[in-house]
């Protein structure tokens, strides 16, 4: 199937071509037919399938009939809401690209930064809005936004929209929208508080279900290391120059715990930088901008920052820390291996680890390869590791062995054993 069956218009067949694409991916062949006959469509589907050009290009096609060219000042007549600052800019992109041959202009707006730039932008007058809930609700309360011509409403990710506590922002959101409308639901998972949502917002959706994490993990080569916590960032460096990684996302689970990766690479000349949500908004572009430019080889990130991150040609993922919930590593490894390229993701496993590494492996439905010839192998770990589970299902963290903290403390190198690794484990 080509661009050109799915029946769109030349406009965005122009820009297709230009960017590439060959052919549309599954979640746009289901989704783009279903959405040009303007029915609600219920997406069980995540980044890095194509989801954004899947509801973008049928928006932008509906919103270039010569029923929607704007007489007078331009009407918000398509809204996206999307949780974080980086996917709603990223969609604004997506949005800029797929129409940039069509008379449409869209803006993003998100919390955190002055609102001048983006009232200003609203004012200019714009066709479709890309917005965070916060900062939407906020303008609207000002006046400043009205959402009385909305045709077109899209909510992204949803389940993460219930993770970061926007309940109440999207319900206050869809109650200010027109009762006429076609409406677009995102998740990367439905849990049954996912379903409930969607049944308030869709009227009787089309439902395009694609399981992108079988398909990513597939493509992505996952490798284990047995490791001590203490030991983890002397693997890191180590592998960074065998493998002359040069564009590489490194996962930590905490915020905390990001920095302290960063400092100690910079500390041996390395180009990195962190992004978390203690970070500011200008300084998690700068970093995300350096790292796409490729002036900086190394990204540190929490789960939530991360999240929807669109890297083309990212080729390692390492996970410094395992995640606690196993969809996490779904979702991190998925960020490496997208659009048909290849990738690797690297995880490493210290001994308060272990459940969760089996936790991912019932998750995805295999053993990920471990590796045992490297310099910071920690045998006991990996030896354990070979023992048929007595715990299968529990969740017990196994104590680190006194003899393993006395292996790591009795290491050569005097600088490893001052530094004393953080046992912060909040989520980033
Ligand atoms: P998304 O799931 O929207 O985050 O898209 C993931 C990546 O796939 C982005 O870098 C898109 O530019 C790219 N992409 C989207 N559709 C296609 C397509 N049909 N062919 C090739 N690449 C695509």
């Amino acid at each position: 199937m080509t661009f050109k069956d799915l029946g769109l218009i030349p406009s965005i067949l122009r820009t297709l071509e230009e960017q590439g694409y060959e052919k549309p991916t599954p979640i746009q062949q289901q989704a783009i037919p279903v959405l040009l006959k303007e029915r609600d469509l219920l997406g069980c589907a995540q980044t890095g399938t194509g989801k954004t050009a899947a509801f973008a290009i049928p928006i932008l096609q509906h919103l270039s009939q010569p029923h929607h060219e704007p007489s007078g000042r331009r009407k918000i007549k398509a809204l996206i809401i999307t949780p974080t600052r980086e996917l709603a800019t990223q969609i604004g992109e997506s949005f800029s690209v797929y129409g940039k041959y069509t008379k449409l202009k869209n803006t993003v707006i998100f919390g955190g930064v002055k609102q001048r730039a983006q009232v200003d932008a609203l004012r200019r007058g714009v066709d479709i809005l890309i917005a965070t809930p916060g900062r939407l609700l906020d303008l609207i309360n000002q006046k400043k936004i009205s959402l009385r011509d909305i045709d077109y409403f899209v909510l992204d990710e949803a389940d993460q929209m219930l993770d970061m506590g926007f309940i109440h922002d999207i319900k206050k959101i869809i109650a200010l929208l027109p009762k006429d409308r076609q409406s677009l639901f995102f998740s990367a998972t439905m849990q049954p508080k996912i379903v409930a949502l969607s049944k308030q917002i869709l009227g009787n959706p089309e439902r395009v279900t694609i399981e992108p994490e079988q398909t990513t993990a597939e493509k992505v080569e996952q490798s284990l290391y047995y490791v001590s916590k203490r030991n983890k960032i002397k693997l890191l460096k180590h592998l960074l120059q065998m493998h002359s990684m040069n564009s590489v996302l490194v996962f930590s689970r905490t915020k905390h715990g990001a920095n302290k990766i960063v400092k100690l690479l910079v500390r041996d000349g390395m180009d990195c930088a962190a992004i978390h949500g203690n970070k500011s908004q200008k300084a998690r572009e700068i970093a995300l901008d350096n790292f796409k430019k490729g002036k900086i080889s190394i990204l540190v990130a929490t789960d939530i920052a991360a999240r929807g991150i669109d890297i083309d040609e990212l080729s390692y993922v390492v996970n410094y820390d395992l995640p606690n919930v196993p969809e996490s590593y779904v979702h991190r490894i998925g960020r490496t291996g997208r659009a048909g390229l290849s990738g690797m993701a690297i995880s490493f496993c210290d001994a308060l680890e272990r459940p969760y590494l089996k936790d991912i492996e019932r998750l995805i439905d295999k053993k990920v390869t471990v590796i045992h010839d490297h310099p910071f192998l920690n045998d006991e770990l990996e030896n354990e590791s070979r023992k048929p589970d007595r715990n299968h299902g529990h969740k017990r963290k196994p104590k680190p062995s006194s003899s393993s903290r006395k292996k790591r403390n009795g290491g050569k190198n005097n600088y490893w054993r001052k530094r004393k690794t953080g046992g912060n484990r909040k989520a980033g």
